[in-house]
């Protein structure tokens, strides 16, 4: 029998890391608030399969052989049946603890609890799971099927082989790893949120508009994409709430959020899972909205 994963939030990223684990062999438990949006989630993963049956990627046998190993869940019971569970709920850290201490009293004695927190520190979080030499930090990239790379971050009382075995899940799912240590942001994201940050100052200050900004830095740095459309693709509710714990647990005022980012936020712009934040995705092809 394959190994067991459970995933535990099953928005933008649960789904995308449910997809690629079970594309790789393993069968994947998949939960969210409920049931009903677990079974939504798994939805939208075959509408994603079948996109890629249809561009000729992978075969449907391969398709359907891929769903046949995703099986969402509306509790935590069936959670002792996976050698890890993989929480991706809201970065929020009292939701994340409420999760951690219930999948916890689920989770087997030989089995890892992971978060994919963009931004909270691992090993405060390890002291809301029933043993924090098996808790470690497992950040994806988005979207999870197509980006390279995951971050490990051991927090301060992993276990040597939490994290090693940790790393050779990561690398199963034919990803390269980037060791981090337990520090505000980790590597990647503690880089690229204030260049998102210091994006929306520029777009709130009307130095540029969306498209000439996303231009500059795609043209000029040599990125493939712009700031304010990689904002929102990763969320821009995600951005807010890791520039918060940035702020919040450096106390350095370079992280404080720009406002326009805020009202966005606050309108329920939210980028591409919504339709709508700097670009609207109702069409075709995003158009900037100013
Ligand atoms: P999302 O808003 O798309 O999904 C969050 C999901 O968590 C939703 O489906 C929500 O219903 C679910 N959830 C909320 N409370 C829950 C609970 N108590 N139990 C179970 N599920 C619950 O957000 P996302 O972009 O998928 O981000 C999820 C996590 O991944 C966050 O910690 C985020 O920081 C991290 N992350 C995001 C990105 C990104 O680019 N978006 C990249 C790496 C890591």
């Amino acid at each position: 029998m394959s190994k067991t994963i459970a995933i535990i939030g099953a928005g933008q990223m649960g789904s995308g890391i449910a997809q690629t684990i079970a594309q790789h062999g393993m069968q994947v438990l998949l939960a969210d608030v409920n049931l009903d949006v677990a079974e939504a989630a798994v939805g939208k993963i075959d509408k994603a399969l079948g996109k890629l049956v249809g561009r000729g990627k992978i075969e449907i046998a391969d398709a359907e052989a891929t769903m046949g190993r995703i099986t969402p869940v509306g509790d935590y019971a069936r959670m002792d049946e996976a050698e890890m569970i993989i929480e991706a709920a809201t970065e929020k850290e009292e939701i994340k603890q409420a999760i951690f201490e219930k999948a916890g009293q689920k989770l087997r004695a030989d089995a890892i609890m992971a978060s994919n927190t963009s931004s909270i520190p691992i090993t405060r979080m390890a002291n809301y799971s029933p043993d924090p030499a098996r808790f470690i930090g497992l950040h994806f990239f988005n979207p999870v099927p197509v980006m390279g790379l995951i971050e490990v971050i051991p927090g301060l009382a992993t276990s040597e082989e939490t994290t090693a075995r940790t790393r050779g899940f990561a690398e199963a799912l034919g990803k390269e790893v980037v060791l981090s240590q337990d520090e505000p942001g980790f590597v990647v994201n503690r880089i690229l949120l204030p260049m998102i940050n210091e994006a929306i100052f520029v777009l709130g200050q009307s130095t540029a508009g969306i498209e000439d900004i996303d231009k500059g830095c795609r043209l000029g740095l040599n990125h493939p994409m712009g700031p304010l459309q990689l904002a929102d693709f990763v969320g821009l509710d995600t951005c807010l709430d890791i520039l918060m714990v940035l702020y919040r647990t450096t106390r350095d005022s370079k992280y404080r959020p720009a406002p326009l980012l805020v009202k966005y936020v606050e309108a329920g712009w939210l980028g591409r899972k919504t339709g709508r934040g700097f670009y609207d995705y109702s069409g075709e092809a995003p158009v900037p909205t100013r």
